[in-house]
C-alpha cells in the first residue's frame, strides 16, 4: 500500500482488510513498525531530492518497488494474503502520508502540488490508469485537505493506524470514544428458542449490492488494470477470453442494467408472496475516479424506480452502502455545509426518494444522516426495524478521523432507540450496509456496537448486511464470555458479480412472535452458464436452504454457534459446502484450490466481532478435519 495514494487505492476497492492472526505474524509486523520512521525518514530524503533534481537514485527505486500496491491487493480475501505485504502496506503508508503531511503543514508544498505529487505517487505505486490515479486524487483531496487542516494534530501513524487497522496495529486511541449503555439484566447463557416453523411466516426479500454501472460494455475489456473494467472507457475486448459478457463478468466488473432489472424480477416472480423487501446499499459502481453527485442520483432514481414498479405497493426498507457516497465512502457529519464536501445532497436525495417506502416521522433522521427506524408496521405490530447509515464505522470514510462526538452520535441514536423498543414490548431488525463485525469497521466503533448487541439482545431479532458480496453470515458472542452465542448476522451476497461470485438474492423466513428467522433461502444464477446463452434470460435456482441443508432445529443464536463449534469446524464437507454458499457456487471462485486452512479460514470470518478480538476464532479452528 503506501500513503495518501494507498489510502485513496484502497477507497476504489471492495477493501477487504487484512488479518493477521499468528503470534509470528504480529511479532514480525510489530518488529517492522518499530523500523518505519527510519523508512519514512528515507524515503522523504531520497524522494524530496529527486523533486529537486528530477533524477530518481536506485534507492529511490528500490523502495518505491517494495511498496508497490498490486491490484490483487485491493480486491483479495482477507485471508489470503501474505502476511508480510500485509505489513509493508502500514510501513508504506506511513512513509508517503508521513511525506506529504510534512511537506503540506510545513508549508513547502501548496494544495496543488501536494495533489500533483499524489497523483505521481499513484502512478509508480499502482497498476491504474494515470486517468484513474488523477481522478481519484482530485476527487478525495478537499476531504482530506479539510480533516487534515481542522485536525492539525493528526499525524501520518494516527491516520494509517485507523485506514489500515490491523496491519498498524489498533486504532490510535485518539479515535477512541464510548456511548451511554443503559444498565440491563447479566447476560447468563447463550440466546436460545425459537417459533416451530409455521404457514403464517412472514416472508422477506433481501437484496443487496447491485453496483450498476451505466457505462458497463457488453462485449467490452474485462480484464483492465483499473478499479472496474468492462466499460466503455475500456473500448471492445480483442480476445474472446477478456470479453465481457451481457450477463455479468467474474472480474472486477460491475452490473449491466439488466442484471440489476433481472434480478428484481427473478426475486419477484418466484417469491410473490413476499412480505417485505430489504435492500442494503451499494447501488453505485466502482467507477470510484469519476463520481459526480448527478451520476450517484440517477443511479438511485433508475434503481428505486425499478424496485417500485417490480415490487408494486410492497413494503421497501432501504439503506445506504459505502459506494452511495460521493466521492466514493465519504460521509460528512451533517454541521459539514460546503457543498464540495457535504454529504447533504446525498441524505436529502434518501429522503424523498425513500418517502414512498417510509413514514414521514421517519425521514428527519434521514436528512440528518441516512438512518431512520420505523415501527407499527401493518400487519406486524411488534417489529421495528432500524436502518442503520453505518458508514460512519467504515475504515475508509476519511471522516472517522475527523470528530469521535459525531460518530458516536449515530450509536447514540440506536442504543436510544432500543431502549424505547425495550419498552415498547417490540421485536427490531437491524438493517446496515456493512457488518459491523468485520474487518471494514474501525476496531473501538465494533466495540461500541457490541456493547450495544450485548444490552439489547434479547430483543434484536435479526440483523442484515451486505458489503462483502458474499452470501454467508456472522455470530455474535457477548464481549465478556466469548463463548456465549448472542446475536447473529445475515450477509445477503450481491446482485453484481463483480469480485467473483455469482449474482444471488435471499429470502428469509420469519415467525410472527419473535421475528427471528427461521430458515434463510439463496437464489443464484451462474455468470458462465448465463453468458453461454446469452440471447435468452438467466436460469435463477435455488441454491440452498440453510437451516435444512445443515439439518439444524432451528436458527437461533445458540443452535448455529453449536453448528459452528461443534460441526462446521470439524467437518471439511461443511466447510466445502458453506465455501461453495459465500461465492453463489461461483465457478471462478471453486475453481480455486483451497486446503484446508483456507477452508477454516472461514471459521473467523463467522466468529470474529472485532478486529483482533480472535478468541472464539483461535479455539476453533485448529481441529483435525474428517
Ligand atoms: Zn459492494
Amino acid at each position: 500500500m503506501g500513503k495518501f495514494l494507498k489510502l485513496l487505492v484502497l477507497f476504489c476497492a471492495v477493501s477487504f482488510a487484512l488479518t493477521l492472526r499468528t503470534e509470528e505474524e504480529i511479532r514480525r509486523r510489530d518488529e517492522m513498525l518499530r523500523h518505519s520512521d527510519n523508512f519514512t525518514a528515507a524515503f522523504s530524503q531520497e524522494y524530496l531530492r529527486y523533486k529537486e533534481t528530477g533524477v530518481r537514485t536506485r534507492q529511490l527505486e528500490q523502495m518505491l518497488a517494495m511498496m508497490q500496491i498490486t491490484k490483487e491487493f485491493a480486491r483479495v480475501e482477507i485471508t489470503e494474503l501474505d502476511a508480510e505485504a500485509a505489513i509493508m502496506s502500514c510501513v508504506a503508508c506511513r512513509a508517503t502520508v508521513g511525506l506529504l503531511l510534512q511537506q503540506y503543514r510545513s508549508g513547502a508544498r501548496d494544495k496543488e502540488q501536494i495533489i500533483e505529487d499524489s497523483i505521481g505517487i499513484c502512478i509508480d505505486l499502482t497498476s491504474y490508469s494515470v486517468i484513474v490515479c488523477e481522478g481519484v486524487i482530485r476527487l478525495f483531496a478537499d476531504h482530506l485537505i479539510y480533516i487534515v487542516d481542522a485536525r492539525p494534530a493528526l499525524t501520518a501513524n494516527q491516520m494509517c493506524s485507523m485506514v489500515l487497522q490491523p496491519e498498524c496495529g489498533d486504532p490510535d486511541p485518539v479515535f477512541d470514544f464510548t456511548i451511554n449503555v443503559s444498565p440491563g439484566p447479566p447476560i447468563t447463557g447463550p440466546k436460545s428458542g425459537s417459533i416451530p416453523r409455521n404457514a403464517n411466516e412472514i416472508k422477506i426479500i433481501h437484496i443487496t449490492d447491485p453496483h450498476y454501472d451505466p457505462a458497463y460494455l457488453v462485449g467490452g475489456f474485462a480484464d483492465c488494470p483499473d478499479p472496474t473494467c468492462c466499460r466503455r472507457f475500456h473500448g471492445m475486448a480483442n480476445t474472446t477470453a477478456a470479453r465481457a459478457g451481457r450477463w455479468g463478468d467474474y472480474r472486477s466488473c460491475d452490473s449491466p442494467w439488466e442484471v440489476v432489472e433481472d434480478a428484481l424480477e427473478a426475486a419477484h416472480r418466484q417469491h410473490p408472496d413476499a412480505h417485505l423487501i430489504y435492500i442494503t446499499g451499494d447501488y453505485i459502481d466502482h467507477g470510484v475516479w469519476e463520481t459526480t453527485h448527478a451520476g450517484n442520483m440517477a443511479i438511485l432514481d433508475r434503481f428505486y424506480a425499478a424496485v417500485r414498479r417490480v415490487f408494486g405497493n410492497k413494503p421497501v426498507y432501504p439503506v445506504l452502502g459505502n459506494h452511495e457516497g460521493q466521492p466514493t465512502d465519504q460521509f460528512a457529519p451533517s454541521h459539514i455545509t460546503d457543498p464540495v464536501i457535504s454529504s447533504h445532497w446525498l441524505y436529502q436525495h434518501s429522503a424523498n426518494a425513500w418517502a414512498q417506502w417510509l413514514p414521514a416521522s421517519a425521514l428527519t433522521t434521514v436528512r440528518r444522516g441516512g438512518y431512520y427506524t420505523v415501527n407499527n408496521l401493518p400487519g406486524f405490530p411488534r417489529l421495528r426495524i432500524i436502518g442503520l447509515n453505518n458508514n460512519d464505522c467504515y475504515r475508509m470514510n476519511l471522516w472517522v478521523m475527523y470528530s469521535r462526538v459525531e460518530i458516536a452520535q449515530q450509536l447514540q441514536w440506536l442504543h436510544d432507540t432500543l431502549l424505547a423498543a425495550e419498552a415498547a414490548g417490540e421485536y427490531v431488525h437491524i438493517l446496515g450496509h456493512i457488518l459491523t463485525s468485520g474487518s471494514s469497521c474501525f476496531r473501538y466503533w465494533s466495540r461500541e456496537f457490541r456493547r450495544i448487541v450485548d444490552r439489547f439482545h434479547r430483543i434484536i431479532s435479526g440483523q442484515f448486511y451486505g458489503h462483502s458480496h458474499n452470501d454467508e453470515f456472522n455470530i455474535y458472542y457477548a464481549r465478556q464470555q466469548h463463548q456465549t452465542a448472542i446475536n447473529y448476522a445475515w450477509l445477503g451476497g450481491a446482485t453484481t458479480s463483480y469480485g467473483g461470485q455469482n449474482p444471488n438474492y435471499a429470502v428469509y423466513f420469519v415467525d410472527r412472535e419473535i421475528y427471528q428467522v427461521n430458515e434463510k433461502e439463496s437464489w443464484y444464477y451462474s455468470v458462465t452458464e448465463a453468458n453461454l446463452n446469452e440471447a435468452t434470460r438467466p436460469v435463477w435456482r435455488l441454491h440452498y436452504r440453510f437451516r435444512e441443508f445443515y439439518n439444524l432445529p432451528d436458527l437461533s443464536p445458540a443452535s448455529l454457534d453449536n453448528f459452528v463449534t461443534n460441526t462446521m469446524s470439524r467437518s471439511r464437507n461443511a466447510l466445502r459446502s458453506y465455501r461453495e454458499f459465500r461465492s453463489s457456487a461461483s465457478d471462478f471462485v471453486m475453481n480455486q484450490p483451497c486446503d484446508d486452512n483456507c477452508l477454516r479460514g472461514q471459521l473467523c470470518s463467522v466468529t470474529r466481532n472485532e478486529i483482533n478480538d480472535n478468541r472464539k476464532c483461535n479455539e476453533i479452528n485448529n481441529f483435525p478435519l474428517s
